[in-house]
């Protein structure tokens, strides 16, 4: 960044001339030039305050001429779509730099912390995390982390042991058995990368993960995606202004096109398409058209939960449920006084949405609503008119 030649107060004209709500942070170096520089406008802040609880962290390179580590801060709002909460241009990621970028972000966004945070793995990137969002869930991007396990481990039938491990709906013990089979079965036992991997699964495998909230996410490919869009339009040769102003034309672009599922959402009302028209109607006027969607899939399932038993204590009702030719059993209780649902499985905690059991009970109690409990605020239409 020394090479730009850049004033600081010549970069912040350009932000004054841009929409409200900018906020900037830089330093500078001993030599009292730029250093790292951090800006988000006022419509990220606004996002930010809704859609703040799950928080992106993603590092790339080579999008401007002096090949300095863009750093882009993104979440997912209530349409499923990737919103942007700041960006930043660091001169180098020392670790002062990581942990000043973090702390910069905080301050501009008021001091809320997110509940979980979405990193590719940087380890300087890592320990800022841990330092300024210490009560945050941190995951390691799952994309990045087969790449890594492809290219560290060169072992046939490696990979797809290790995706189920990553991914799979496993119990922990499962998950356990499974590890330990693949590193007996891999002689993998003293390979250094598979043992901090281990020691890291808190922050990778589903087993270990779930029941904390990612809003869905599972990688910080969003963000990568975003980086490859932002390569068009943004051509090396711009100085550090010019890039900043592209990158904000960009953002416009991208916000316009947001507003029609906003209106489609608004506007229009979905086709019925299961046979419980009451709760699937119900569910249409709630919830955001993309979410919906979702819902609506689990709705459709359904029909494939058997309520096995049901067992009424003093505070409860247990349901054991089953999906239909399964085994497996599943128990949702439901604490009528509050209206209040739970399922071993915590599709709420973690997605924000009723797992296929708990919907099953709802529809074996003939509800033709979704509790409240069962709703959750950043998925509905409504969160934005709030
Ligand atoms: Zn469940």
């Amino acid at each position: 960044m020394r090479k730009s030649g850049l004033q600081v107060p010549t970069i912040f004209c350009a932000f004054a001339n841009q929409s409200g709500g900018f906020e900037t942070r830089y330093s500078l170096d001993v030599d009292k030039r730029l250093e790292n520089l951090f800006w988000c406008d006022g419509t990220s802040r606004y996002d930010y305050s809704i859609f703040g609880d799950v928080l992106g962290f993603d590092a790339t390179y080579g999008h401007n001429k002096y090949k300095c580590p863009l750093v882009i801060f993104s979440g997912v709002d209530h349409h499923m779509r990737t919103v942007v909460f700041g960006y930043a241009i660091l001169s180098n990621e020392s670790e002062a730099s990581y942990l000043w970028l973090p702390r910069s972000f905080l301050e501009a966004m008021k001091g809320k912390q997110p509940k979980s945070i979405i990193t590719d793995g940087d380890l300087a990137m890592k320990s800022a995390v841990s330092i300024v969002f210490p009560g945050a869930h941190h995951r390691l991007c799952s994309w990045h982390l087969l790449r890594n396990a492809t290219a560290r481990v060169e072992r046939p039938g490696f990979l797809r042991k290790f995706c189920l491990c990553l991914m799979g709906d496993l119990e922990v013990e499962e998950f356990e058995t499974i590890w330990t089979d693949i590193v007996a079965d891999h002689e993998l036992e003293d390979h250094p990368w598979i043992v901090d991997l281990y020691a890291k699964k808190h922050s990778w495998s589903n087993a270990h993960i779930r029941g904390i909230f990612f809003a869905g996410l599972k990688t910080t490919s969003r963000c990568e995606a975003l980086n490859m869009q932002l390569g068009k339009f943004i051509h090396n040769g711009y100085n550090l202004r010019e890039f900043v102003e592209h990158f904000q034309h960009y953002l416009e672009f991208m916000r316009r096109r947001e507003l029609v599922p906003d209106y489609k959402s608004a506007y229009g009302e979905p086709v019925v398409k299961t046979k419980l028209e009451a709760i699937e109607q119900f569910a249409a006027t709630v919830y955001t058209r993309e979410v919906f969607k979702l819902f609506r899939e689990v709705l459709m399932l359904a029909s494939n939960v058997r309520v096995v038993s049901t067992k009424r204590t003093s505070a409860c009702v247990l349901f054991k449920v089953a999906m239909y030719c399964r085994q497996r059993l599943w128990a949702v209780s439901w604490a009528e006084e509050d209206d209040e649902f739970s399922c071993s499985y915590q599709r709420m905690e973690s997605f924000g949405l009723p797992c296929v059991h708990k919907v099953g009970v709802l529809v074996y109690l003939n509800m033709t609503a979704i509790p409240k409990g069962l709703i959750l605020d950043r998925w509905t239409k409504r969160v934005m008119s709030g």
